[in-house]
């Protein structure tokens, strides 16, 4: 590896990689220099690329293509493509075992090849015997058959050798010089923009950084200010043999990959390379050891490098004794303690891979929590996204603006990444699972009520409970419980009452209902530029001769017109409208906003007000008549009152109290009703 460490130092970079020796901030080079960029200087650490101390350097290199995350087949079908066309891939197939009595597993093996199918991966179901065929290691008797991936394969010789090739092919192309031994220390920032990198070589002048440190990136954020909602966690991977069969051999790869999730375990074998052994993997899914990112490197913890942490073998004396159940031949051949360790890697507080710039500091990106298998796509968006202001395919499941602040907050990082550090390997995940760490962070005024109705507060949206359907409606709603079809499948109603939930909309449907909707992040925004800026990003017209009072369901489209956020925009005054968007995506719509503005210089106030507003939904055939209870009914009447209207209204409650809302006539499933938004905050007199 040519490496400009005894060149001069540079002063000035158009990007700087900050971990340029990992797969990720190599493929970063990589693609960035595909796109034309030029003078990209790439920092690292160690004191070789590729890094000796990187995850990377530990990694198994597995690729399995099959997940239940689009855009994590996506990341991973183009990786993979990568490695093959340059080389770098094996296909050998994997499979993915069930254990015998693990029939939850077995279903979960048919959602995943259901999964295949609509994200184009090629899984199938195969019977134990053929999986047996396939990997002659296994014990027949000990499963109920497997999931065969014919495209699964590992990065060979070493995703080292990527890591390798990138780098020289960027150096090549004349866009990258390199520095080894050369750590980022901090980071210039002036006006909440990225200006400089400081190495204890000297500064470098830029305005735009990419920390791809994986476990370091918390502590680089921390330098900035930026949050980055990732932990390390010890992996353990060993190391028996070697096994004489395959001891000679000349192959990369003998047997086809190998997992069990039943045991949230992997085996492969090394081939030709450590003398033929057999390497077993673990994810501890009871009591992950996460490691505080200030932890690395612990002298009393770490073995011959900061990824790599001391192995005890009561860590995973269980898991090993169940290894032996499908995988016999481990017990005889034992293990070799010396090279078998616990490795280092990322997880988040959501699971997802953290891309894109920092919504704290503009030019400060990231492009962490990757694994090899998705390294090269990840970073072929990220490299897009910042070069050209856009990826070739959505990414906002991976967007690090999804974050809201509290959810960067160090507690709350540790405590989910705990949790999905349980479910790395192990058992199905529902989609619906409920999180139980950093429950009630924000709850409504209703709150209180909903859990007196017995409200389902399995899944929280951006830190606020909400109720998925109320307990004390199922004998209330008997006669609809009985024409809503049948769920069979346990699946299909666990975490959520589903026949009381069904039940509840087919009584709105005739009747009249309240949801509550104080979960939806409200942004205010006024100012000379307000027209300007939601008129450009927004599909429809929202400025112009829009009346006050006008509520427009739109979009934000992004530049090919894909739409990147789907909001109502009510225009309150002649400069001051209100943005009403979904929960799980009001910090990057807030972004976007607010970069707009930014980047173009315009004169708008963005004033959050979500957690100033409480909000109600009142909908069905009856919300007329039931709002008319506290207000004369003429007010509200649609000739004084039109769909897709909005005005303020004095509610008269019992014991003639008065309470001021902002209503919005709008609904979405073609029913009558209001959005009606309440004052929540005490010391806040601005009216809703
Ligand atoms: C035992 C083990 C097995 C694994 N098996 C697989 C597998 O089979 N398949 C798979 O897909 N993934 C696997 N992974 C995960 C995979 O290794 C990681 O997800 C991936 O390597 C992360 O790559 P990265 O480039 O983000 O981080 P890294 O590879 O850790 O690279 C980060 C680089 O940043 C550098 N750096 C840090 N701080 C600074 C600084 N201040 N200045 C300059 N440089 C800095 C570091 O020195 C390092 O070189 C495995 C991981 C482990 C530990």
């Amino acid at each position: 590896m040519t490496d400009n460490s005894n060149s001069k130092f540079p002063s000035e970079a158009e990007v700087v990689i900050v971990g340029v020796g990992g797969i990720v901030g190599s493929m970063l080079a990589y693609w960035l220099a595909e796109l034309g960029q030029k003078n990209i200087v790439g920092l690292e650490k160690s004191t070789i690329i590729p890094s000796d101390i990187a995850s990377t350097a530990h990694a198994s290199d597995f690729v399995y293509n099959t997940t239940h995350d689009k855009l994590g087949c996506w990341t991973t079908a183009f990786s993979r493509k990568f490695y093959e066309d340059n080389g770098f891939f094996l296909k050998k197939g994997g499979l993915e075992i069930c254990r015998v009595g693990d029939d939850e597993r077995w279903e979960e093996l048919k959602r995943k090849v259901a999964s295949g199918k609509a994200f184009g991966t090629n899984v199938s179901l195969i019977s134990a015997a053929e999986a047996v065929e396939k990997f002659p290691l296994l014990e027949e008797e000990s499963m109920i058959g497997a999931m065969w991936d014919p495209d699964a394969g590992l990065v060979i010789p070493r995703s080292q050798e990527v890591v390798n090739f990138a780098v020289e092919s960027a150096k090549e192309k004349g866009a990258l010089k390199t520095f080894t031994n050369t750590p980022a220390t901090d980071f210039e920032i002036e006006d909440g923009k990225i200006v400089g990198v400081k190495t204890d070589k000297g500064t470098i002048k830029t305005n735009k950084v990419v920390i791809a440190s994986g476990i370091w990136g918390p502590l680089m954020g921390d330098k900035a200010g930026v949050g980055v909602p990732l932990m390390p966690v010890e992996h353990p991977l060993l190391f028996f043999g070697p096994y004489e069969e395959i001891q000679d051999t000349e192959e990369m790869l003998v047997y086809p990959l190998l997992r069990d999730q039943g045991n949230s375990a992997y085996v492969r074998d090394t081939g030709k390379f450590h003398g033929g052994m057999l390497e077993w993997g673990y994810y501890e899914d009871k009591n992950p050891r996460l490691v505080d990112p200030e932890d690395i490197g612990n002298p009393d913890k770490t073995m011959l490098s900061d990824s790599m942490r001391y192995l005890e073998l009561e860590e995973i004396a269980e898991p090993l004794e169940k290894a032996f159940e499908t995988t016999p031949i481990l017990s005889e051949l034992g293990w070799d303690e010396k090279s078998s360790f616990n490795g280092l890697l990322s997880v988040t507080a959501d699971a997802g891979s953290l891309i894109g710039e920092s919504p704290e500091v503009r030019g400060f990106w990231l492009c962490e929590a990757v694994w090899v298998k998705d390294g090269p796509g990840c970073a072929r968006l990220c490299a897009e996204a910042m070069v050209n202001g856009k990826t070739q395919v959505d990414m906002h499941s991976f967007d690090i603006s999804r974050f809201y602040p509290h959810q960067k907050e160090k507690e709350y990082v540790k405590t989910r990444a705990f949790e999905n550090s349980q479910t790395i390997y192990t058992p199905a995940v529902h989609p619906r699972e409920p999180y139980i760490t950093q429950r009630e962070m924000f709850v409504s005024p209703f709150y209180e009520r909903e859990k007196e109705l017995g409200g389902h507060f399995e899944n929280e949206v951006a830190g606020w409970e909400r109720a998925l359907a109320y307990i004390s409606n199922r004998e209330k709603l008997d006669k609809y419980i009985k024409e809503v079809p049948l769920r069979e499948n346990e699946w299909d109603t666990r975490h959520v009452p589903y026949d009381v939930a069904n039940a509840e909309h087919l009584a709105m449907s005739d009747s009249v209902g309240m949801i509550n909707l104080s979960h939806f992040p409200i942004m205010d925004i006024k100012g000379p530029d307000a027209e300007r800026m939601l008129e450009y990003l927004s599909v429809a017209k929202v400025g112009g001769n829009t009346p006050e009072g006008k509520v427009i369901y739109t979009n934000f489209l992004d530049e090919d017109g894909g739409v990147h956020a789907d909001l109502t925009i009510s225009r309150l005054g002649n400069d001051s409208y209100r943005v009403v968007t979904g929960g799980a995506d009001g910090n990057r719509d807030w972004v976007t906003l607010r970069n707009y503005r930014d980047d173009n210089g315009l004169n708008a106030d963005i004033n959050i007000r979500t957690h100033d507003i409480a909000t109600l939904g009142l909908w069905g055939p009856k919300a007329v008549e039931a709002l008319g209870n506290f207000i004369d009914p003429n007010e509200i009447d649609i000739k004084n009152f039109p769909f897709v209207s909005a005005k303020n209204l004095t509610l008269n409650l019992s014991g003639g109290k008065k309470v001021d809302v902002w209503a919005a006539r709008i609904s979405y499933v073609g029913e009558s009703g209001w959005e009606i938004y309440f004052n929540n905050n005490k010391d806040c007199m601005t009216p809703c």
